[in-house]
C-alpha cells in the first residue's frame, strides 16, 4: 500500500470543467465558504447534491440558488421543514439519515466530493467516496484520524485522490507539489513538515486563567471564523494534534517528523523542509476560500474576491514553540498516533464527547485533556486490520465511558 494519499500524481487524469460537485456539510462554515467559491465561478461547477444536518432554512436557500437534484438532511422533521422552504417548481429528491450522506458521496453523479461534515459523522461518507474513486476535497480531518489506514487503502484500491482543504495541509500540498516520490510518500527529499498554529485565543495565558475560561471565550478565535467544534479544538490545541495525525496519513511521514510551530498571525499556513535545508512555505490571508478553491479547481487557480495579502502592512511574522504542558492535547494526539491505529479513534471520540460537555458547561476547560488522557489510558489497541465497524464501535464505547466518567465527577 502507498504510504501517502495526497500528493497529486502528476499523471492522474485531470477532472474536466464544469465539475460535478457534491457538498457534504454545505450549511457549515466550510460548506458556506465553498458555495461562495462556486457562486463566484458558476461556469466551473455543476452542483449535484447538497447535504446539511439540521439547518433546513439555510439549506433551502442554498438549494434555491444552486438547484441540485438531490438534497440530504439528518432526519424526517428537518426534511419536512426543508420541503416547506423550497421554491415552487423545484422538487429535488430529499434523502435523510446517516446513510444519505454515504449515498451522495458514492453516487456516480458526483466526481468531486467536498467532505465538510463536522466530526466522526464525516468518516463513513469520506470512506464511501474513497471506495468509489472520487476526487475528495477533504475538510473533515476527523475521518483520517479515525480511519486513516482504511481511507488510504481505499484510495490505493480505487484511485481516489484526496485534496486537502485544511489550510495547513493545503499549504503543504502546495509546498510538496513536484516533489512527490510516488512509491515512498513524500519521500527521501523531504526532511520534515512544519504545521503552523495560531495558538488559539488562550496563547500565553497561565493555568489559573485556563481553569476558569468559558465556552464563549474559547469560541472567540482571534484569526479564523469557524464552526464551534473546531474553535474549541483550536483553543485546546487538539485541532493541531488532529492535524499532526492528518499530516502523517496524507504525506506518509512518521509523527516525529511533523513539527508544530505557533505563528499567531496565521499568514504562513505551514512549511515543508527538504534535505538541503530549504523550507517552502505557503502564505495567504486567513480565509478558507483560498484552500477550498485550490482543491475544488485543482490544478487550475482561479481569482477570488478578497483583500490581497499585504506583508508590508503586516510588518512582522512571529514564531514560537507550542506550550505542550499547558495545552496537553497536542501531546496526547501524537502519543495516540504512535500507540496504535485505534488509539486515534479513541482520541477523537473522547474529544468530541468532552467538547460537547464543555459547550454545555458541564465540565471545565482543563477537564478536556484530563478526560481524553483517561480514555486513552483505558483503551486496548484493536488489531491492525480493524474495519470501519470495529472503529465506530470503539468510538461509541469511548463516548459512553467519557460521559460516565465526567458525570462520576472526575472533573
Ligand atoms: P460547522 O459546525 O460549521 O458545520 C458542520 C456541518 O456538518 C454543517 O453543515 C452541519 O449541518 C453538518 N453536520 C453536523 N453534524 C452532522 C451529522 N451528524 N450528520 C451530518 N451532517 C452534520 O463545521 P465547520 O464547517 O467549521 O467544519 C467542518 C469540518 O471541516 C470539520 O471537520 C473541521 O475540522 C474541518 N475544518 C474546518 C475549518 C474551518 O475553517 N471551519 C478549517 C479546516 C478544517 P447543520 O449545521 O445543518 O446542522
Amino acid at each position: 500500500m502507498k504510504t501517502y494519499i495526497s500528493i497529486w500524481p502528476p499523471l492522474a487524469p485531470e477532472a474536466s470543467f464544469p465539475r460535478r460537485l457534491a457538498v457534504l456539510g454545505s450549511t457549515g462554515s466550510i460548506g458556506v465558504s465553498a458555495l461562495r467559491v462556486v457562486a463566484e465561478h458558476p461556469d466551473l461547477f455543476q452542483v449535484t447534491a447538497l447535504a446539511g444536518g439540521k439547518n433546513a432554512r439555510l439549506l433551502a436557500e442554498q438549494a434555491a440558488q444552486f438547484r441540485p437534484p438531490v438534497l440530504a438532511v439528518l432526519d424526517e422533521d428537518t426534511a419536512k421543514e426543508l420541503r416547506a422552504h423550497l421554491p415552487s417548481g423545484y422538487a429535488p429528491e430529499i434523502l435523510t439519515g446517516p446513510a444519505a450522506y454515504e449515498a451522495i458521496a458514492a453516487s456516480p453523479e458526483a466526481e468531486l466530493v467536498l467532505s465538510a461534515i463536522v466530526g466522526a459523522a464525516g468518516f463513513l461518507p469520506t470512506l464511501a467516496a474513497a471506495r468509489k474513486g472520487k476526487h475528495i476535497a477533504l475538510a473533515n480531518k476527523e475521518s483520517l484520524v479515525i480511519g486513516g489506514r482504511l481511507i488510504r487503502q481505499a484510495c490505493h484500491d480505487s484511485g481516489a485522490i484526496v485534496l486537502p482543504v485544511d489550510s495547513e495541509h493545503n499549504a503543504l500540498f502546495q509546498a510538496l507539489c513536484g516533489h512527490a516520490d510516488r512509491n515512498n510518500g513524500a519521500g527521501s527529499e523531504l526532511s520534515k513538515l512544519i504545521l503552523t498554529a495560531s495558538g488559539g485565543p488562550f496563547r500565553g495565558r497561565d493555568e489559573k486563567f485556563l481553569a476558569a475560561v468559558t465556552p464563549e471565550q474559547a469560541l472567540n478565535h482571534p484569526n479564523w471564523n469557524m464552526g464551534a467544534k473546531i474553535s474549541i479544538d483550536s483553543a485546546t490545541l487538539m485541532n493541531k494534534g488532529l492535524e499532526v495525525i492528518e499530516a502523517c496519513h496524507l504525506y506518509g511521514l512518521p509523527v516525529e517528523r511533523v513539527d508544530v510551530l505557533v505563528h499567531p498571525q496565521s499568514i504562513v499556513h505551514s512549511l515543508a523542509e527538504y534535505v538541503d535545508g530549504s523550507q517552502l512555505a505557503h502564505l495567504a490571508v486567513p480565509d478558507m476560500r483560498i484552500p477550498i478553491a485550490h482543491c475544488l479547481c485543482f490544478p487550475r487557480r482561479v481569482p477570488l474576491d478578497m483583500p490581497r495579502l499585504d506583508l508590508a502592512q503586516i510588518g512582522s511574522l512571529t514564531f514560537e514553540k507550542p506550550d505542550e504542558r499547558l495545552f496537553p492535547c497536542l501531546r496526547l494526539a501524537k502519543e495516540a498516533y504512535a500507540a496504535s491505529s485505534s488509539h486515534p479513534a479513541v482520541l477523537n471520540a473522547a474529544n468530541e464527547a468532552v467538547v460537547a460537555l464543555f459547550l454545555q458547561k458541564r465540565i471545565k476547560f482543563m477537564d478536556i485533556p484530563r478526560l481524553i488522557e483517561s480514555a486513552l489510558a483505558h483503551h486496548t489497541a484493536l488489531p491492525e486490520d480493524a474495519d470501519a465497524a470495529d472503529l465506530l464501535a470503539v468510538d461509541a464505547e469511548t463516548r459512553r465511558a467519557v460521559i460516565d466518567c465526567a458525570e462520576a465527577g472526575l472533573s
